[in-house]
């Protein structure tokens, strides 16, 4: 990697626990990725990004604020990345899957929050995000009480935190909600970028992203195959790199790796032996560099073939319907899209579980590992509706909660093995 040494401390980076961060994750990534065996050639460009991750992508951020383009940073797959392109702003996903400076984040958070929202309390506090710092704008949403209740605090932190209400039930008042608060959102980011949102600019931006959800959906019915011709590790990995790569480089690369596992699919060619226990792993987002519980089921020889996660299909699978004349059509197109969310705020949530569901039929899937963070009250409550649900329907289902930390990982694995063999069994 290049120095950039002096790009980190013009924004204002802890160059020191910056540092210590970039060894640990480095470590991290060589143990966890770079170890498997007989990986797809397309997963190099994404080891690059990964990287480069605080390098090379930060520069080209830096590059496009220079040339006037505003970067949007946000928490949530509610903000709608097509929204954020009209203005021809740079859209970047602000990780938070660290358990970096928790001491810190102690210190204005209840300590029985979720591992997430302290996380990206710990790297504002530690100043180790080059993300969070180049951003122009951070974009916080009311969705669980946790994250509703931080960001009033996070505001004082940051320079310019714009949070958006969002609806908690699919009525629709709730509809309208939404789309009332896209609207403001578009108002803000014309205020922001003194760009106007247009029907062309708004109909690109939509293009772009429906071309990138359309690559994410190919990789999701790929993995339908037996053997695996991908690590959910891996695939898991390229759904972290959606949330901050440049949209169109991403698709192309995810195509060219679609590419590549559709020929192995042709030769049989997989990661795991065929027959390989399936798992299916749902519940929380999982944000770079949250890699533990995938871990600890692949180490466990299953192989996890899909996520119903925002990282993940919940965050990808819908497209937006690019059709209509007007500004305010197409807004009504992206509405809709991002209503049919399933996310645990929601009440009630019926059809997420549907979606598990069909999930396990159609990639065919022997269990669900439900995960929920600890502390994390929606998707906890949640889970035990869809253990119900899903045990009730044939389905096995192991519920687990857990932090960032690696304490519990040998218990994880005990759990995690002792599932493999109930559900190979059947
Ligand atoms: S789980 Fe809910 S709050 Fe979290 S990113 Fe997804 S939609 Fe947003
Ligand atoms: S993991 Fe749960 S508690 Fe944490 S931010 Fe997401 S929805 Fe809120």
């Amino acid at each position: 990697m290049s120095d950039y040494t002096q790009m980190w401390s013009s924004l204002g980076l802890d160059l020191k626990a910056h540092d210590a961060l970039l060894s640990v994750l480095g470590g991290a990534y060589t143990d966890i990725f770079l170890s498997q065996k007989n990986r797809p050639e397309g997963m190099k460009y994404f080891d690059f990004v990964m990287s480069e991750v605080h390098g090379l992508r930060i520069k080209e951020l830096m590059d496009a604020k220079a040339q006037g383009r505003k970067v949007i940073g946000s928490y949530c797959v509610f903000v709608p990345e097509e929204l954020i392109l009209a203005v021809d702003g740079v859209s970047v996903g602000l990780c938070a899957g660290a358990e970096f400076n928790f001491e810190g984040a102690e210190t204005v958070l209840p300590r029985n929050t979720c591992a997430l929202i302290k996380s990206a309390f710990g790297f504002k506090l530690g100043r180790v995000c080059p993300y969070l710092e180049a951003s122009d704008v951070v974009v916080g949403e009311n969705t669980c009480d946790g994250k509703k209740k931080s960001y009033e605090i996070l505001g004082k932190l940051v320079n310019d935190l714009y949070v958006m209400d969002l609806p908690q039930m699919k009525s629709e008042t709730g509809r309208a909600l939404l789309k009332e608060e896209y609207r403001k959102f578009i108002k803000k980011l014309e205020d922001v970028s003194g760009k106007k949102v247009t029907t062309e600019s708004l109909q690109k931006g939509i293009d772009i992203v429906n071309a990138k959800r359309n690559a994410m959906k190919r990789l999701a019915e790929i993995r339908s195959a037996d053997p695996a011709p991908i690590s959910g590790l891996d695939a898991l990995l390229v759904n972290q790199v959606y949330f901050y790569d440049d949209p169109v480089r991403f698709t192309e690369s995810v195509n060219k790796l679609c590419d590549e596992l559709e020929e192995r699919v042709k030769k049989g060619i997989g990661v795991y032996p065929n027959g390989a226990p399936r798992v299916i792993v749902s519940g929380c987002p999982m944000a770079v560099p949250n890699w533990k519980l995938p871990m600890v089921i692949e180490s466990s020889n299953a192989v996890i073939v899909g996520e119903e996660s925002c990282v993940g299909e919940r965050g990808a699978r819908w497209l937006t319907e690019a059709k209509g004349g007007t500004v305010d059509s197409l807004l009504d197109q992206i509405t809709d899209r991002y209503f049919q969310v399933e996310c645990a705020i929601f009440t009630p949530n019926p059809s997420r579980v549907d979606y598990v569901k069909q999930m396990a039929k159609k990639l065919g899937a022997k269990g669900i590992i439900h995960y929920s963070l600890q502390f994390c009250q929606p998707y906890i409550v949640e889970s035990g509706i869809a253990e119900k649900e899903l045990e009730g329907a044939g389905i096995p289902t192991l519920r687990l909660e857990t932090d960032y930390s690696q304490e519990d990982a040998g218990q994880l694995k005990t759990r995690v093995e002792a599932f493999i063999e109930r559900i190979n069994k059947k």
